[in-house]
């Protein structure tokens, strides 16, 4: 059966750092919500100019039309021995859509790492975040910097900061994860398919204690 795996954790507390190492150790896709809305923006479609809308004051993106983007790429043909889910589900309603479409796809969610670090530190954390253009790597002006500074080490594209990274929406992106996304850690936890993850130590630390989590040995 295949590998579903769905990071959880607030904006900043790693989620996207920890999946693109994962990738690279278990051949799964990953799949970021997020980074397919900026594509999205990017090309210019109806769905960006949408999505564009709510991420640009740090709200969530309408449920109808997030799980209708996410369905149709963990459909493709890359997510077919697994993928890990980055920023999907984000509210309980796309938790239970999450589990009908891998149901559809004769599978279900393996394992949910938590991954928690205190607030005061996410601000930080995603105030000082530089993305890359071609493919959503980030690093850290301070905590994880580029080997050459604005240029990003895997594939030599622009690093930017994005618009919703100011302390301000920062801010309430970590009250609208409070409101909407903590219900999923019970939703999981009930499920026994939650496992606690201390995001606050090294990066190599964290994919450590994840890939135990996940079975998986270095
Ligand atoms: P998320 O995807 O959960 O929003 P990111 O992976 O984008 O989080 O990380 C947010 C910021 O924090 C990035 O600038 C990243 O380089 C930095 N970061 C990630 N993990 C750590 C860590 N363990 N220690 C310090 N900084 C980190
Ligand atoms: P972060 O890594 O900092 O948590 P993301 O890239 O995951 O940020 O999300 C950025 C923005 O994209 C969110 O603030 C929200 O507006 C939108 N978004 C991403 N994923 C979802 C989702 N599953 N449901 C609704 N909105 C989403």
């Amino acid at each position: 059966m295949a590998t579903y795996i769905v990071l959880l954790g607030s904006p900043g507390a790693g989620k996207g750092t920890q999946a693109d190492i994962l990738i690279e150790q278990t051949g799964l896709a990953h799949i970021s919500s997020g980074d397919l809305f900026r594509e999205h923006i990017r090309s210019k479609t109806e769905l960006g100019q949408l999505a564009d809308s709510y991420m640009s004051k740090g709200e969530l993106v309408p449920d109808d039309v997030t799980i209708a983007m996410v369905k149709e790429r963990i459909s493709m043909p890359d997510c077919e021995r697994g993928a890990i889910l980055d920023g999907f589900p984000r509210t309980p309603v796309q938790a239970d859509a999450a589990k009908i479409m891998l149901n559809e796809l004769g599978s279900d969610i393996t394992v949910v790492p938590y991954i928690t670090v205190p607030d005061e530190i996410l601000i930080a954390r995603l105030s000082g975040r530089w993305t890359c253009r071609a493919s959503g790597h980030v690093y850290h002006n301070l905590y994880s910097p580029p080997l050459k500074e604005g240029i990003c080490d895997i594939d030599g594209s622009e690093l930017y900061q994005r618009d919703d990274d100011t302390v301000e929406t920062a801010k309430k992106r970590l009250c609208v994860y409070a409101e909407k996304t903590l219900p999923l850690i019970n939703y999981y936890r009930k499920q026994n398919r939650l496992v606690e993850i201390q995001g606050n130590q090294p990066i190599d630390k964290v994919t450590e204690d994840l890939l135990v989590a996940l079975d998986i040995k270095e």
